[in-house]
């Protein structure tokens, strides 16, 4: 292959793989991407499937989410289908919706104008159209395996980047010149090492070259990026990208202070990894893990030693320590607030096992649930089963019920006071 990704400007045909050249079957498409596809060809448009989906697809894995890609403009696909929203500001996208709370992605095909990101300099030159071609849409996608389209109606795959001999060999390869790529939008840096962690892939010998040298310029990307972009590692396969992530030094990157630790803790990201092992085989088992629950998992290590004093107010440590570790990602306070509850909840267990002293009005919290969840997969490395629950654990260290249970019952034997008379409460 001379030049397998084209960082040439001439037109390139695409390699057309038809069946039985590629394992993609109709029946593995989510049928509302379908539907779509079928819908936008009715009305004259091409429609391809695209991403993550085509690529885990030819790797005979599950495809997780359906994205289209579409020469209608975002404008005409929300005209013609009733039960489309247009999102995004970056850069405008449409949202189909379907029964069931689900949605189809669609985008218009576009070309490489990533600076659009940066407000327009002048109103008489307006930025250039963000839409493009096939091709340049290809181009302007971050590695070679992402960037194959899948042409449902003719059921063959389209590749202009070289994606096709990339799945086969097993590498990850920038879309174009890696440092330019990479400076263009910093991400990309650790888009790789996710995809390439995940698939057990190679990373190609330059994009390689380049990762330590761009790694840094992630720091500085918006913070609601970062944290779109943990999120996608969290919601899968998490323990191999944080150690491809810890060993390029990038976790300084995104988490800051707790990424500092973790990268030069090695005892301290022994303790995180054990915790993703079981925490990435529950979820492969199909138990449905919060996102404040994988938050959690991954900051209680960090976290851990902050619960070591008793009796003082956990809340507070927390957020001080958060504040004080310059978390780039920006976690919505919302959800910071609920995995903060799930480590007290968590320390709260730990310690009532050792003490036989627990705050059973924490079982009325409505987090109690995901952290006794994650209490087993820290603490035994594997979820709850079926009949099992703190109370139970509790039962099995003390027996007798504990001192506090032990107290508990001897003030209910107590006769009840006389009634008051009054209102006071
Ligand atoms: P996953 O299995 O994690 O969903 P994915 O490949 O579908 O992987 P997404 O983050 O869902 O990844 O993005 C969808 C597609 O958009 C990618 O396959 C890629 O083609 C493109 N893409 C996403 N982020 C970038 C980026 N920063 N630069 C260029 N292209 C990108
Ligand atoms: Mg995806």
């Amino acid at each position: 292959m001379d030049d397998p990704i084209g960082t040439l400007n001439r037109p390139v045909s695409p390699v057309v793989l038809t069946r039985p050249g590629h394992s993609i079957s109709r029946q593995d498409i989510d049928p509302n991407a379908l539907k779509v596809v079928f819908r936008l060809h009715r009305l004259g448009f091409t429609a391809y499937i695209t991403g993550g989906a085509v690529r885990d697809l030819l790797l005979g894995r599950p495809a997780k989410d359906f994205d289209v890609v579409t020469n209608a403009r975002p404008g005409q696909i929300k005209k013609r289908f009733g039960n489309a929203y247009v999102i995004g500001r970056r850069f405008r996208l449409v949202h189909v919706h379907f029964s069931g709370g689900k949605a189809i992605e669609v985008a218009t095909f576009r070309r490489a104008v990533d600076r659009l990101e940066e407000p327009a300099p002048d109103s008489e030159n307006p930025p250039p159209s963000p839409y493009g071609t096939p091709e340049e849409d290809a181009f302007r996608r971050d590695i070679t395996i992402n960037a194959l389209f899948y042409d449902v109606i003719n059921d063959a795959v389209l590749d202009y980047v070289g994606g096709l001999e990339d799945l086969a060999s097993k590498t990850v390869r920038v879309v174009g010149d890696p440092a330019e790529r990479f400076t263009e939008d910093p991400v990309r840096v650790w888009r790789v090492l996710r995809h390439a962690a995940r698939l057990e892939f190679a990373v190609e010998e330059e994009a390689g070259r380049e990762i330590p040298v761009h790694a840094h310029l992630i720091a500085a990307c918006s913070g609601a990026r970062l944290y779109e972009e943990l999120n996608k590692d969290l919601a899968y396969e998490t323990k191999p990208v944080m150690e491809a992530l810890r060993k390029f030094g990038i976790l300084r990157h995104i988490l800051g202070g707790t990424g500092e630790k973790y990268e030069t803790d090695a005892g301290l990201f022994s303790e995180l990894s054990s915790i993703l092992e079981a925490v990435d085989r529950a979820k492969l088992e199909g138990v449905p893990l919060s996102l404040a629950e994988m938050y959690a998992a991954i900051f209680w290590p960090w976290a851990r030693p902050l619960f070591e004093d008793s009796g003082v107010d956990f809340q507070k440590i927390l957020n001080d320590a958060f504040r004080d570790a310059r978390i780039q990602v920006n976690v919505p306070r919302s959800l910071r607030a609920d995995f903060n509850q799930i480590l007290i909840i968590v320390a709260a267990m730990e310690r009532a096992l050792h003490t036989g002293k627990m705050r059973w009005s924490l079982m009325r919290r409505p987090l109690f649930n995901g952290a006794t969840r994650l209490h087993f997969l820290i603490f035994k490395s594997r979820p709850p089963a079926r009949d099992e629950s703190f109370e139970s654990l509790f039962r099995q260290a003390f027996p007798s019920g504990g001192p506090e249970r032990r107290r508990r019952r001897r003030r209910r034997k107590r006769p009840p006071p006389e009634p008051a008379g009054g209102a006071s409460t």
